[in-house]
């Protein structure tokens, strides 16, 4: 017998005071459990706050005013089409990098595309890319994506206007921003900010890239795909600027039969990578983002549609697209025009900039949060069959990044629950058993937490909850 939770809906809708007090008063339950206990981080709110919502206007803007950012438009014009547009935006991060005594390491990353449904033609199809390399663990990766490009009705038509100010001009002013407030600080993991082309043709700019990660060895954790987060009004009517989404795809693209045998006894199937990704970045939100509440959506994309996340998770990354609630599909891939007093078109008026700054500075968060946080947990292992206590283990944490470690924390939650509802920390050790918690009710996870408090994501031990090495 046990009290009721409030769901987790509710509780994500309540301060975290008022959470924790509500967890307390309900736990009667076992005295093993343990409120989720989260030292406040004063340097996450100083970045929340230091994203600028003129700023992110000024660069939609900028990218609007390049008339068409289509794939296949001109390269050689300066103020028109795709060449000018990656020209500005790799000017934008050589100007960040400057202004941090040359932090980011800036550079065009590009791949000849030809014979494609949409790219019939050889065309070069070039990102650009810009890293803030971490300092104890400059192999660990987090990623934040924009798109450059932009269509109208015929994904063909290179030369018609084509502002694509919310898709996904907000995804790279976001970028942008993220990197101007970012490169202010140092973090122990690298931080990525990628403007990637090629999405509206086939997602080109994330192949390239996720492929060329993987060639090159990057641990990446987390890839966080903006792709329009800059429109609050639905073509329904709905306006609403206090919500997003965060897509989270199910197990593993890469899951063998093996591990997916292994999967079905032992669970797993709601804790890929990519949804405690997607946890972690929800709970960002409740700390650091006032007035912004986050629905992860337990699938890998819009129905039938795509977004630069997917082919990061096609090799396996944990990879999440963030975007807005509420879309206006009157204003996505249209040819600018009024049809019966219906004005069509992803035209500048149908940005709001607060709104996206405040995507943005979820971005910004929780990137800084992963940074600064040791590596998540490796080779995490649970048992516990047939007894009334679950052991978790870990492998011991290696790397410059050692002496940094306060130790590790164990979650855990209803099996119906859809974010982590109890943790305890357990201190610098490799295993740690829970008393009195039986391992057929609750999924497990850990998390390893830096000396100033920074956490990692959670890790749901085994294969389906890797984050890798
Ligand atoms: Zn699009």
């Amino acid at each position: 017998m046990y009290t009721q939770l409030p769901s987790t809906k509710l509780l994500r809708n309540l301060s975290l005071r008022a959470v924790n007090s509500l967890l307390l008063s309900t736990l009667t339950l076992s005295s093993a459990m343990a409120e989720v206990k989260y030292t406040d981080q004063q340097k996450l709110h100083q970045i929340a706050e230091q994203v600028s919502a003129d700023n992110i206007e000024k660069d939609i803007r900028k990218l609007v005013g390049f008339g068409t950012r289509h794939t296949l438009s001109e390269t050689q014009s300066s103020t028109r089409g795709i060449g000018a547009a990656r020209r500005w935006i790799k000017s934008e991060f050589d100007a960040i990098s400057k202004a941090c005594g040359g932090c980011l390491e800036v550079y065009f990353q590009s791949d000849v595309i030809s014979g494609q449904k949409r790219i019939p033609e050889p065309t070069e199809v070039v990102s650009v890319i810009a890293v803030l390399k971490g300092k104890t663990d400059s192999n660990r990766y987090v990623i934040m994506s924009g798109d450059i490009d932009s269509r109208v009705s015929d994904v063909m038509n290179a030369t018609s206007d084509s502002p694509g100010a919310n898709d996904n001009a907000s995804g790279v002013a976001g970028v942008l921003e993220a990197a101007r407030v970012l490169s202010q600080y140092q973090f122990n993991g690298s931080i990525v900010f990628a403007a990637l082309a090629g999405e509206e043709q086939g997602l080109f700019g994330g192949k390239i890239m996720a492929a060329q990660a993987q060639k090159d060895g990057w641990r990446i954790k987390a890839v966080l795909n903006n792709d329009m987060i800059g429109n609050i009004e639905g073509v329904n009517g709905v306006i609403n600027n206090t919500t997003a989404r965060i897509f989270a795809e199910g197990t593993r693209q890469t899951e063998t039969k093996k591990q997916a045998i292994k999967r079905r006894f032992t669970g797993g199937e709601v804790d890929s990578p990519t949804r405690n990704l997607a946890r972690y970045i929800d709970w960002m939100a409740d700390r650091y983002i006032p007035n912004l509440d986050t629905m992860m959506i337990y699938r890998l994309d819009r129905f039938g549609r795509g977004g630069h996340h997917r082919p990061f998770n096609d090799l396996g990354y944990p990879a999440v697209r963030i975007m807005e609630t509420n879309e206006n599909y009157n204003r996505q891939h249209q040819d600018i025009r009024t049809e019966n007093g219906i004005q069509y078109g992803d035209t500048i008026d149908g940005i709001n900039f607060d709104y996206a700054a405040k995507l943005t500075a979820l971005n910004a968060v929780s990137l800084a949060g992963m940074a600064w946080a040791p590596n998540p947990p490796v080779n995490v292992e649970i048992s516990g069959a047939v007894q009334p206590s679950t052991k978790l283990a870990w492998a011991k944490a290696t790397g410059k990044e050692v002496n940094d470690i306060a130790g590790y924390k164990v979650y855990w939650r209803l099996t119906d629950a859809s974010q982590w509802q109890y943790s305890r920390f357990v201190g610098n050790v490799t295993e740690y058993t829970l008393e009195n918690i039986v391992i057929d009710n609750y999924f497990f996870g850990v998390a390893s937490v830096s000396k100033e408090g920074f956490e990692s994501p959670v890790v749901f031990p085994g294969d389906a909850g890797s984050f890798g090495e």
